[in-house]
């Protein structure tokens, strides 16, 4: 096939795309396309990184894999794919995380330019700094549904990444998952603890057993009250022996389970009776005589669809027998399991725990689909916006490379037209934001924490890497004698990992954060606090000197892009919400830019899909200025997934 599209760009651009050398890092949804339209354009050099393999849920929508590539590198085939495109193109396919230590800031430096198509925050984290670092042209795109986005950013002129808050992970308290869920995400949060509990990896952040320590309970009375009624078998939340131990000593029995789940610590919540002046009382369930749903059982014989049932309790307790035991076999097949939403008995564990559990609470039940969206955050992935996402990336790569930085926009893809009849919405790019934390010249946070809880390796990977997206920090306290706290040597300071840091420092220190592979440094304000709520480990006060939020930016500055001057607040692509929880490299198996997960494998939790009581359509004026005045990704995800549910309008018009 023939490739470059001469006599189509200037010959001085057609000259430079075809000398240019560009990274693209990944080779899921919006990757795929990237690279075939790269060929095609004419590009010759192409470094392409990704860590995946290929999928074969990707193959509806990554077009250069098919079935017998499943299990091969995604770099790799994508590469040989593209090859048929333009054979004259030299693509150099990397089967690799690219924040490995290599990659470093002379990798990115032989680059004209970087083209993000990645499909997680702590990468694109990443690849910001390096860009930063290196100050080499990176274009940022994602897509999530049927919205999509593409930005450019460029050290000392564009906002970076990171200018803009991030969205605060929405994260539920310990003592509303155990004891007073209120909504079915509180439940199916609950379930999933449930089962990293049971089969996974224990967590006492993730206990599911009632929180006795609940401000709001009144502890004697639960313990008045288990002294009456004291269960006479299985365990009582009074003995602090692990949930996995006391299963495990049942064999995974699940009559036992079950009543231990629903109905003593139901009861002990009972017992907590505070909690319930003004809330409605959970009701325990009893294994041999449970609730009759005959109405639902009956209306729900036409529904073909096993996932879109309406489950009753019965339902929900065949399910809880026979997937109980499926789990059991595979926790004694392969030991510690990792919940998984595609792992069938996994799925429908947290299918019938979350439903019961909600049963006794008074909370709307789901079905299976929707427990498995809301668990995994899933908004499907749309082969055509990825294609359209992709195609904007070229055009602004080609601004880039004419030397026309200036021109370049951020650009916005919706799901259906405005009133300009317009599909895209594009807008200047903002200047850097002087308090950014990443880009500003000497960035700087406070945190409180407190030092007499919180372990030097807290520190290091829930604050330095989760939180502020650090790959190997070191750390060093401002003490006068420069004492390091934190190596990323091996072997130098690993007796630190589980010493308090208050045998280090006190409230008010310093700490100097440096990352040298991304070439970041971060002054930490270190204050003490111990009245932070329970499970929270710490708060970030600030992530720079200025603490003030900046004003909702209207959404005619947006629309009309053509006013000098307009100030809007930083905008990030439309899944930079995603996050692979751990902090860690970008591992994502579950392939794509198009899952939000705006879950967190940690503690913290997924806002909830929009109930469909609150459902209502948008018209396109709507949605132009919701997203456009959506300065924070939290609110751009939650448009992705109302707009997700608006099946109905299902058109993607576009202008001929
Ligand atoms: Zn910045």
């Amino acid at each position: 096939m023939a490739a470059g599209i001469r006599g189509v760009l200037p010959e001085d651009v057609a000259e430079m795309v075809s000398a240019c050398r560009v990274l693209v890092v990944g080779a899921g949804g919006i990757g795929c396309e990237l690279l075939k339209n790269l060929v095609l354009t004419g590009f010759q050099d192409i470094v392409l990184v990704d860590l995946d393999t290929i999928d074969v849920s990707n193959l509806n929508r990554q077009f250069l894999f098919h079935k017998k590539h499943v299990g091969k590198s995604k770099a790799q085939v994508a590469k040989e794919s593209a090859l048929r495109f333009n054979p004259n193109a030299k693509i150099d396919a990397r089967h690799d995380s690219i924040t490995n230590l290599e990659y470093n800031r002379e990798f990115y430096m032989q680059f004209t330019l970087v083209m993000n198509a990645l499909d997680n925050k702590a990468a694109r984290n990443h690849v910001n700094r390096m860009c930063l670092a290196a100050d080499v042209p990176l274009i940022e795109s994602g897509s999530g549904g049927y919205l999509g986005q593409v930005s450019v950013i460029k050290k000392g002129l564009t906002e970076c990444y990171e200018c803009a808050p991030q969205q605060a992970q929405k994260s539920y308290p310990g003592c509303t998952i155990r004891n007073t869920p209120s909504e079915p995400i509180h439940c199916i949060v609950w379930a999933k603890h449930l089962f990293n509990q049971l089969f996974g990896e224990e967590d006492p952040d993730q206990d599911v057993s009632p929180d006795t320590a609940d401000p709001e309970a009144s502890g004697d009375a639960g313990q008045a009250s288990m002294n009456s009624d004291k269960p006479n078998d299985g365990l009582t939340s009074m003995e602090r022996t692990s949930t996995r131990t006391w299963a495990e000593s049942t064999d995974y029995n699940a009559q036992k389970l079950f009543k231990k789940l629903f109905h003593d610590d139901i009861k002990y919540l009972l017992s907590m009776d505070k909690l319930w002046t003004k809330r409605r009382p959970p009701v325990p369930l009893v294994w041999e005589n449970l609730p009759q749903e005959e109405d639902l059982e009956q209306s729900q014989e036409s529904i073909v669809l096993h996932d879109q049932k309406q489950l009753s309790i019965k339902d929900c307790f065949s399910m809880f027998k026979d997937s109980l035991e499926s789990i059991k076999q595979l926790y004694k097949e392969r030991g510690e399991l990792m919940w998984d939403k595609d792992e069938d008995a996994a799925m429908d564990f947290v299918t019938c725990t979350s439903n019961i559990r909600a049963y006794i609470f008074g909370i709307a039940r789901n079905t299976r689909f929707d427990i498995k969206s809301m668990a995994g955050n899933i908004i499907p992935a749309i082969a055509t916006t990825n294609a359209i996402v992709a195609g904007l990336v070229v055009m602004e790569a080609l601004k880039v490379l004419a030397g026309h930085i200036d021109k370049c926009k951020m650009v916005f893809l919706y799901r259906t037209v405005n009133d300009k009849n317009k599909l895209f919405l594009t807008c200047s790019l903002d200047k850097p934001n002087p308090k950014c934390y990443v880009c500003a010249s000497k960035p700087e946070a406070t945190i409180k924490l407190n030092l007499s809880t919180t372990t030097v390796k807290t520190l290091e990977d829930r604050i330095l890497k989760q939180e502020f997206g650090m790959i190997a920090p070191d750390v060093e306290i401002e003490d006068g004698r420069a004492s390091i706290l934190i190596s990323s040597e091996e072997g130098e300071t690993e007796d630190n990992n589980f010493k308090m840091l208050s045998n280090f420092m006190r409230s008010g220190v310093q700490l100097k954060a440096d990352d040298f592979l991304q070439n970041y440094q971060l002054t930490i304000n270190i204050t003490d606090c111990d009245t932070l709520p329970d499970g929270v480990e710490f708060e970030v006060v600030s992530r720079s000197a200025d603490t003030a939020p900046q004003p909702e930016q209207s959404s005619e500055d947006l629309k009309d892009e053509s006013q000098p001057g307009t100030s809007r607040n930083g905008i990030q692509t439309s899944n930079s919400s995603n996050t692979n929880g751990n902090g860690q490299a970008p591992d994502d198996d579950d392939d794509d830019e198009e899952i939000i997960m705006l879950d967190d494998e940690d503690k913290t939790e997924s806002t909830s899909k929009i109930p469909v009581s609150k459902k209502r359509k948008l018209s396109s004026e709507d949605l132009v200025s919701t997203a456009a005045s959506s300065s924070t990704p939290a609110k751009k995800a939650k448009m992705a997934q109302l707009n997700q549910q608006d099946d109905e309008e299902d058109l993607v018009v576009l202008d001929d």
